[in-house]
């Protein structure tokens, strides 16, 4: 299997033709080994156009999906995010390629486990801890970015506490079926609030979040 090829036409058809513009993203897109984020036999589905499964019921999102919310964050590359919902550590390895420093939260800790050796063979420098992210991870805070990638029915209070001035925070918010990826930006203390439309999620749970 040529990854390397799938890689490509993966950004060049999944992401560019669909409006996907910052070259971080893309050149992100373009370094992080996908294939090395799931199972051993979904290897061969890794660059398909949706989410693939990943164990314990839960899934890798969709590229497209990832690179919108990525794209959305505005990166610089400089900034310190908080991830919320590891699972695979895809998306982390992509925040970290495009030089962010990476602090995320899964509560499966066979995933945690799984994603923090991917990302370590890797080379990629993320802390990964266990537990409930929907009360953030206060001894980090405060964050320039979180991003949530679990759809939730509001978004946390604490998280919105740990976003720092001109902040931004992106993450599904409705009900176990549909939700809108919602973005804000905090400025001067108050919340601007952006729908970017609809997505489907798995569900966000804990404290905040769905129940258990
Ligand atoms: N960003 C991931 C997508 C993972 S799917 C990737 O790139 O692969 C969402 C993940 O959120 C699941 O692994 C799920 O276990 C986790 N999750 C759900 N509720 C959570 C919570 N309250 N705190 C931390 N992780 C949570």
């Amino acid at each position: 299997m040529n990854y390397e090829e799938l890689r490509k036409d993966m950004v060049e058809y999944q992401l560019i033709r669909r409006g996907i513009k910052d070259r971080k993203v893309i050149e992100a897109f373009l370094k992080v080994p996908r294939e090395e984020f799931v199972p051993e036999e979904m290897k061969k589905n890794a660059y398909e156009d949706g989410p693939l499964p990943i164990g314990e019921g839960q899934t890798i999102s969709q590229p497209y999906i990832v690179a919108l919310m990525t794209e959305a964050l505005q990166l610089s590359g400089k900034e310190k995010v908080l991830e919320v919902g590891t699972g695979s550590g895809y998306q982390s390895a992509i925040l970290a390629e495009i030089g962010c420093e990476v602090f995320s939260i899964e509560r499966i800790p066979t995933l945690a486990e799984r994603a923090k050796k991917t990302l370590e063979k890797l080379g990629y420098s993320v802390k990964i801890k266990v537990g409930d992210g929907t009360i953030g991870w206060e001894e980090f805070a405060p964050y320039d970015r979180i991003i949530v990638t679990a759809a939730g029915p509001r978004i946390p209070p604490s998280l919105i506490k740990q976003l720092s001035e001109n902040g931004k925070l992106i993450m599904p918010v409705g009900d176990l079926f549909s939700q809108d990826l919602i973005l804000i930006t905090k400025k001067r203390g108050k919340i601007v609030e952006e729908n970017l439309g609809g997505c489907q999620f798995v569900p966000l749970k804990g404290k905040e979040g769905w129940e258990e």
